[in-house]
C-alpha cells in the first residue's frame, strides 16, 4: 500500500501537534500557580494517583480512561484532549501552509505560545510575562531569517501594537473609569508586532476587537446576569484568534487592504 507523503507529513504534524499540546496542558494548568513545569509528574488532583505513560497519551488516553481518573473515577476535564486535538491540528495546518522551513518551526512556536496564553487567559484574566516575554524574543529572532521583513520592522510592529493598545487603555481608564484592558494585553500586542509587524498589529486590535466586541454582545444576551456592564470578558483569546488568523491568511489581508 502506498501512502501518499504529504497525508503522512500532516499525520506526522497532527501526532506532533497533540503531544506539544499535552505539554501546554501542562503549562496552562502550572504557569499561572506558579509551580515548575517539569516536575513532578502528573498526578491525580483528587487522589494523588500518579498518571502512568499510558494514561497520559494525548486524546487517545482520554478516549480509554473514559474521561476519569483510573484510581478514583474523578472526572478529567474535555479541555485536556481539546487543546491536544487543536494543537495537533494547527500544527498539521502550519505544515500545510509553510510546508517544512524556518517559518514552520517559528509558525509552531507561535500556535503553541498562543495556546498556552488564550487559555490561562480565560481561567485567570491573565497573561504570563514568560509567555509575551518568549513570544517576544522568538519574534526578534525569527526576524532575522526572513527575506521581507527585518528585526526593525519587528520592533515597528510591536511598539505600533503595544502603544495603540496602551493608548486605548489609557483613554478608556480615563474617561470610563474602569480598567478595560490590561497591561498583560499590551504587552501581547508587543509580541505579535515582532511577528507581523505594524499592518499586522493593526488588523490583530481592530479584528480580534469586532470579534471580542460580537462574542461580548451575545453572551450578555444570553447569561441572565443583572449588571451587563462589569461583565468581564478577557480580551487576550480575541486577540489570539486574529493573530492565528492573520498568520494563516495574512498576506491575502495585506493584499486585499492595499489593493482596495
Ligand atoms: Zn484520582
Amino acid at each position: 500500500m502506498k501512502i501518499n507523503p504529504e497525508i503522512f507529513y500532516l499525520l506526522i504534524f497532527f501526532i506532533f501537534g497533540t503531544i506539544i499540546g499535552s505539554f501546554l496542558n501542562v503549562v496552562i494548568y502550572r504557569l499561572p500557580r506558579e509551580k515548575s513545569l517539569i516536575s513532578p509528574p502528573s498526578s491525580c488532583p483528587n487522589c494523588g494517583h500518579k498518571v502512568r505513560w499510558y494514561e497520559n497519551i494525548p486524546i487517545i488516553s482520554y478516549i480509554f480512561l473514559k474521561g476519569k481518573c483510573s484510581e478514583c473515577k474523578t472526572p478529567i476535564s474535555i479541555r485536556y484532549p481539546v487543546v491536544e486535538f487543536i494543537t495537533g491540528v494547527l500544527f498539521s495546518l502550519g505544515y500545510l501552509k509553510f510546508g517544512i522551513s524556518i517559518d514552520l518551526i517559528f509558525s509552531l512556536i507561535f500556535i503553541s505560545l498562543v495556546i498556552a496564553l488564550t487559555f490561562i487567559d480565560f481561567d485567570f484574566k491573565i497573561i504570563p510575562d514568560e509567555i509575551n516575554l518568549i513570544g517576544f524574543v522568538s519574534g526578534i529572532i525569527y526576524s532575522f531569517f526572513r527575506q521581507d521583513f527585518s528585526a526593525v520592522d519587528a520592533l515597528i510592529g510591536a511598539a505600533v501594537g503595544a502603544g495603540f493598545l496602551w493608548l486605548i487603555a489609557f483613554l478608556y481608564l480615563k474617561y470610563r473609569g474602569i480598567e478595560g484592558l490590561g497591561m498583560g494585553d499590551v504587552k501581547l500586542l508587543a509580541f505579535f508586532g515582532t511577528y507581523f509587524g505594524w499592518f499586522g498589529s493593526l488588523f490583530i486590535i481592530f479584528f480580534g476587537s469586532l470579534i471580542g466586541a460580537v462574542f461580548g454582545i451575545l453572551s450578555a444576551y444570553l447569561s441572565k446576569a443583572e449588571d451587563k456592564s462589569t461583565y468581564e470578558i478577557p480580551f487576550g483569546p480575541f486577540l489570539s484568534l486574529a493573530a492565528i488568523i492573520y498568520l494563516f491568511f495574512g498576506e491575502y489581508i495585506k493584499q486585499f487592504y492595499f489593493g482596495l
